[in-house]
């Protein structure tokens, strides 16, 4: 159980970092302790566009779409933000969401999927809906009702939207959405902005998958393209570049040490050089991402 090996962390801080992208630990850890540590959230919308905007609050960020046909919302963070979430969305001129999509099954990514599971159509890929229902704490409305297996296009507010199946990458169920005409695309997890992505290796994930996949949406996606990350501030694709040579770069490197029979705490001891200091400050410090890297390797 992959949420074992974390240690059990002293300051709230920590304990966001280690449950974010942990829906065992999310949905698991402490409820009593949700409402403080989300006491102080808001969620704040930046508007991208025509009627496209990324809200932030805590947890992956949020995709929106306001307009003729409704609100349609990709991701929704944590269940104690449910009702601020929909509170941005009013703002926004937008009502209950009529679709729902989630990029992946991280509690932090689908933690209000109960609450818009009530009015809305919850979309997304079937081992996201495998994974969900698999999880005694999640019950019916929160789960999927349409899925798919490759990729599938949505017409809503005079927009294309593919939401296209990214195989054994941050997990093994994951999807990135493309607004066509907007020209934006939610990246769910596959894009931590700027820091240490958490790959869930135990979950079907792949640091080689998401290299692949990262590649595969480069070569797709135009120049100016606005990008959401699943977690840090809005991108462009010179950002996503720079995430996925950090991910080749200490990919190849962590890979290099462990043919050269070094052991995973000699590499966390040497560490990864200073062209990467930084990219720790986020949720995975560099010792974590060296066991990804590790667990990674071990991984059939
Ligand atoms: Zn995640």
């Amino acid at each position: 159980m992959y949420s074992r090996t974390f240690n059990i962390p002293a300051s709230p801080a920590t304990i966001f970092r280690l449950t974010v992208c942990s829906f065992l630990l999310s949905s698991s850890i402490a409820l009593g302790a949700d409402a403080d540590r989300f006491a102080g959230v808001e969620v704040k919308a930046q508007p991208l566009g025509g009627n496209v905007y990324m809200l932030v609050g805590s947890g992956g960020n949020i995709g929106v779409s306001v307009g003729e046909d409704g609100t349609l919302i990709i991701d929704d963070q944590f269940a104690p933000l449910a009702e601020r979430i929909q509170k941005a969305i009013d703002k926004l001129g937008g009502d209950k969401p009529k679709l729902v999509l989630n990029t992946h099954f991280h509690g932090d990514h689908t933690g209000s999927n109960a609450f818009f599971g009530e009015a809305g159509t919850i979309i997304a890929h079937e081992n996201v809906r495998i994974r969900l229902a698999g999880d005694s704490n999640v019950g019916r409305a929160a789960l999927p009702v349409v899925t798919y297996a490759d990729r599938i296009r949505i017409h809503f507010n005079d927009d294309e939207l593919d939401v296209i199946h990214m195989p054994a990458g941050h997990t093994d169920g994951d999807a990135v959405v493309w607004f066509k005409n907007a020209n934006v695309i939610h990246m769910g997890d596959h894009f931590f902005n700027g820091s240490f992505p958490y790959i869930d290796i135990p979950s079907g994930g792949s640091v080689a998958g998401v290299i692949a996949n990262l590649d595969r949406i480069l070569e797709m996606i135009p120049e100016d393209i606005h990008i959401i990350p699943g977690h840090g501030p809005l991108a462009k694709v010179a950002n996503l570049s720079e995430s996925l040579d950090m991910l080749r770069a200490t990919h190849k490197q962590v890979n290099e040490a462990l043919d050269a029979g070094k052991n995973v705490e000699e590499i966390i001891a040497a560490g990864l050089g200073s062209r990467w200091e930084g990219w720790g400050a986020g949720f995975i410090n560099e010792e974590r991402w060296i066991r990804i890297l590790h667990s990674d390797r071990k991984a059939p």
